[in-house]
C-alpha cells in the first residue's frame, strides 16, 4: 500500500494547525478580526480541564481566539442554556463548544440541540448530523474529520475497501460511518458491544477503526496481514512505574499489530491530536462561512 507503518497524527496535526494559521491570517485581513471560539466548561472534571487546555493552545497556534467560561459544577440546565443563548446571539462568536460530559443534572441533549448550527464546531447538533448523513455538512464532527484527514494524507485507498468501525457512539462510530458512506466508496461495517463475532468482522476489514474504549480489544489474530489499523480509543490503565500511576493506551494491541498491520496509529499521538486539529479547522470554516469571507480550500 506504500504507507508508513506508524501514522503520525501528532506531526500531521501540527501541519494542519499551521495551514489553518495561514488561512486565519487571511481571514483576519479580510474580515478585520480573528476567528473566535467560545468554550463552555461546567464543573472541574480533571480530564475535561486538560482537554479544554489542549483546545485553547491549539487555537492559539492556529491564529484563533479562544475564550472559556467555567460554570460551577452544580448549575442547572437553564444556566447553561442561558449562556449558550447569549453566545448564539453574539455576532463576534464563530464557534461554540460545550465540553462534554456535562454533570448528570444537566440535560446535555437539550444543550446540544440549542447550539446555533452555524456555530456548531463539534458537528453534534441535529441539523449538522442530518447534513452529514446526506453528505452536505460543512462542520464535520472532529474525530471523524481527523480520521479522514489522516487516511487521505497517507494516501490510504478507501475505494472498494472494507472498513470495519468498532463502536456506534454519536461522537465517533456513527458519524464516522456516515462520513465514510458520504465521502468514500468503501463498504462500511459498524460493530457494537452485541456484535456476535467481532473477530469475523474485523478479519474482513482492509481498514479497522476501533472506538470502543476497551484496552486490548483488537488483537493481532483478529486482523489480516496488511490491514490499516486506526485506534481511536483512549484508555487509562494502571502503571505504578509512572508518577501519575497510569498510562494511556488505545483499544488495539499496538506492539503485536505493529508487525502485521500495513499501518497503525499510536496512542497517544494518533487520532487524539487530529481531533483537536480538526476543531480548529471547523472554527475557521464556521468563521469564513458566517463572515462571507473566501479563504480558499483548507
Ligand atoms: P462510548 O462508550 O460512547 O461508545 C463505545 C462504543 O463501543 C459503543 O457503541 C459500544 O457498543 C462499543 N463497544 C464497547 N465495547 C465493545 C466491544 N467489546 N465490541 C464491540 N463494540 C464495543 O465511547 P466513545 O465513542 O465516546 O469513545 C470511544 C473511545 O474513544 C474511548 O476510549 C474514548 O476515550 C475515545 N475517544 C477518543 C477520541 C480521540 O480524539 N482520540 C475522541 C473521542 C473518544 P454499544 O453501543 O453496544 O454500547
Amino acid at each position: 500500500m506504500g504507507v508508513d507503518v506508524i501514522l503520525d497524527g501528532k506531526a500531521l496535526a501540527r501541519e494542519v494547525r499551521s495551514r489553518v494559521k495561514e488561512k486565519s491570517l487571511l481571514f483576519a485581513e479580510r474580515a478585520g478580526r480573528r476567528p473566535l471560539l467560545r468554550v463552555v466548561l461546567v464543573g472541574e472534571d480533571p480530564a475535561s480541564i486538560v482537554y479544554v487546555r489542549n483546545k485553547k493552545s491549539a487555537c492559539d497556534e492556529a491564529g484563533i481566539d479562544c475564550l472559556d467560561t467555567i460554570l460551577p459544577g452544580n448549575v442547572d440546565t437553564n444556566a447553561v442554556a442561558t449562556l449558550v443563548d447569549d453566545l448564539n446571539c453574539d455576532d463576534k462568536v464563530d464557534g461554540i463548544l460545550v465540553q462534554m460530559p456535562l454533570p448528570p443534572q444537566i440535560d446535555a441533549a437539550r444543550i446540544t440541540e440549542m447550539i446555533d448550527p452555524a456555530k456548531d464546531v463539534d458537528g453534534f447538533t441535529p441539523w449538522n448530523v442530518g447534513l452529514l448523513s446526506t453528505g452536505r455538512a460543512s462542520l464535520l464532527p472532529c474525530t471523524p474529520r481527523g480520521i479522514l484527514t489522516l487516511l487521505k494524507h497517507y494516501s490510504i485507498e478507501t475505494r472498494g475497501r472494507n472498513i470495519c468501525v468498532v463502536g456506534r457512539s454519536s461522537i465517533v462510530g456513527r458519524p464516522l460511518a456516515n462520513l465514510l458512506l458520504a465521502s468514500t466508496d468503501a463498504t462500511v461495517d459498524v460493530c457494537n458491544s452485541h456484535t456476535r463475532d467481532l473477530k469475523a468482522h474485523v478479519l474482513q476489514a482492509d481498514i479497522v477503526v476501533s472506538a470502543a474504549g476497551c484496552p486490548g480489544l483488537i488483537r493481532a489474530d483478529m486482523v489480516r496481514e496488511g490491514t490499516v489499523v486506526v485506534d481511536v480509543g483512549i484508555n487509562r490503565i494502571p502503571d505504578p512505574s509512572r508518577k501519575s500511576g497510569y498510562r494511556l493506551v488505545g483499544d488495539c494491541d499496538f506492539e503485536a499489530l505493529k508487525g502485521k498491520a500495513a499501518a497503525i496509529t499510536p496512542v497517544p499521538g494518533g487520532i487524539g491530536p487530529m481531533t483537536v486539529a480538526s476543531l480548529v479547522e471547523n472554527v475557521l470554516i464556521a468563521a469564513s462561512i458566517r463572515a462571507g469571507v473566501d479563504i480558499g480550500a483548507l
